[in-house]
């Protein structure tokens, strides 16, 4: 394949993977959105791997590479569970880190990735290849450390070390003082030592910048990870003088900086503030208020609930992680269909955090086949709580905590939730008193309008329709 063949290739690919992202922002194009980018990205893997910089002799390596990486990738479509997607996502932004490192590791060895380079552009080749590793070390320790924390591996609670944005400048700086030995190194033997001493600092950087991050916060890092392996990606495009590599890195580094946005406004958040760290660590809620929980709980069974639900004239689902879990979405979707067709005003009300990554939720409903014009945002649908009879919460617990608007002293203060205690009756469904990811208490279950139905939510949904049929 010629030179100008692979730019058209690429060129093409690229229209594609903007449609792509432009299909995936809404549920109704996401198909389609899906689709661009495998067209897309089949095309420039094509280009890639028969255009002119692939020697015949490189090909049975990339095939041989290209089989191993398509059976795990196969593998893991297959096997993960839905509940393990946030992990596989973090776990997927790692090996973009690895492979930006690796790359520059590879082409600052590598004398012919220089070769017939004037000073200048061998300079400014060191310095992408400084930049990327840097971008890529963080990426791959961050990430890695998110996956151990979406998984449970390690605590939510942030480690917070005592002067650590002093820890964090320090790194930069030795960083800096090192980048400057690194493009003054007169041979490769001496730019190896500054190369390493700064991978080592941006691994730490990325643990430590992640481990300081409460459980709370991870929504914002996960989006935040996402940029990252982008700007990874443009980086290792830039050491390979690959366009294409350079502008899907732009694409996902700046996609993912946008949710990273939408993220911190979800949580009213200031994002430099989250990066700092600290925050969403479950500390004990400081003032003694109204937030503080008290009373008793009152159960209640999946025939009442039945007789609630059948009772209403509008009902607002809010499901959340314990949906997730225990699958119960098809059952959801069941309910919703029955109740609709007796004429209740069925909705589902979509916190932007619910679940454990963005558009968690609306992946499964969707999965489920629910309408998409009942399933509303948090903003849409908060002013309606007081004219809803009941508000049914499905496995959702932090993003319908009234402490974030109750009690200041609460981690997850300030942070946007769902109403629903405004509505005549709310029902939690979860199986214990267990507290939601940001470790926090919720006085929602303790308020005099609430029933909680106890027990894993795809077990109760099915006796809830059974009781509604029957
Ligand atoms: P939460 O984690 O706050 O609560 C989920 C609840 O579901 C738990 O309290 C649990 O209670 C219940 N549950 C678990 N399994 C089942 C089951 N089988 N049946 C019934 N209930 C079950 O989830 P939310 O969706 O309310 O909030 C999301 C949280 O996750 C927020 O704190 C957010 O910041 C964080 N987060 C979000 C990310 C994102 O991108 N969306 C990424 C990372 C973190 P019990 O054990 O008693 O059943």
């Amino acid at each position: 394949m010629s030179a100008s063949l692979v730019t058209v290739a690429y060129i093409g690919a690229t229209i594609l993977f903007i449609l792509s992202l432009g299909g995936l922002s809404n549920p109704e194009t996401s198909r389609r959105g899906n689709l661009y980018g495998m067209v897309g990205m089949t095309i420039a893997v094509l280009a890639t791997v028969l255009g002119p910089r692939v020697t015949t002799a490189g090909i049975p390596w990339i095939i041989g590479a290209m089989v191993v990486g398509a059976s795990i990738g196969l593998y893991l479509a297959r096997s993960v569970q839905m509940t393990q997607m946030p992990e596989l996502v973090a776990f997927m932004h790692s090996l973009v880190g690895l492979a930006a490192m690796v790359v520059g590791y590879a082409s600052y060895f590598d004398p012919t990735s220089t070769a017939g380079y004037s000073p200048a552009e061998k300079t400014i080749h060191e310095f992408e290849v400084y930049i990327g590793v840097f971008i890529g070390a963080i990426t791959l320790s961050g990430s890695v450390i998110a996956f151990g924390k979406l998984s449970g591996k390690i605590g939510g609670k942030p480690m917070l070390l005592p002067g650590r944005h002093w820890l964090n400048l320090i790194g930069l700086l030795v960083v800096i003082w090192f980048g400057r030995e690194f493009l003054h190194a007169e041979t490769i033997d001496q730019g190896v030592t500054p190369l390493i001493v700064m991978t080592v600092i941006a691994l730490l950087f990325g643990i430590h910048m992640v481990m300081a991050i409460g459980g709370a916060d991870m929504p914002v890092v996960v989006s935040m990870l996402n940029s990252y392996s982008g700007w990874a990606a443009a980086a290792t495009g830039f050491m390979l003088s690959n366009d294409l590599l350079i502008v899907i890195g732009a694409l996902v580094g700046s996609s993912g900086a946008i949710l990273s946005y939408i993220m911190c406004q979800a949580m009213n958040r200031n994002f430099i503030s989250v990066i700092a760290g600290g925050f969403g660590g479950g500390a004990p809620a400081a003032s003694g208020g109204a937030a503080v929980p008290a009373g008793e709980v009152v159960s209640i069974s999946a025939v009442e609930t039945a007789d609630l639900l059948r009772d209403a004239k509008s009902v607002v689902i809010v499901p959340g992680y314990g949906m997730a879990v225990a699958q119960a979405q098809h059952t959801v979707n069941e309910i919703t269909k029955y109740l609709r067709a007796k004429g209740v005003n069925v909705r589902f009300g979509i916190h932007p955090v619910a679940g454990r990554m963005p558009g968690h939720m609306n992946v499964l409903l969707a999965e489920a086949k629910v309408p998409y014009d009942i399933v509303m945002e948090m903003d849409e649908i908060n002013d309606d709580f007081p004219n809803t009879d009941v508000a049914m919460v499905i496995g959702a617990n932090d993003i319908v905590n009234p402490a974030a608007q109750e009690d200041p002293g609460s981690p997850i203060a300030g942070m946007p939730v769902l109403e629903v205690w405004k509505a005549k009756t709310s029902i939690v469904m979860k199986r214990s008193m267990a507290s939601g990811y940001a470790g926090v208490d919720n006085p929602l279950f303790y308020k005099e309008n609430n029933r909680m139905l106890f027990g894993d939510a795809k077990k109760m949904l099915d006796e809830v329709l059974a009781a509604l049929k029957g």
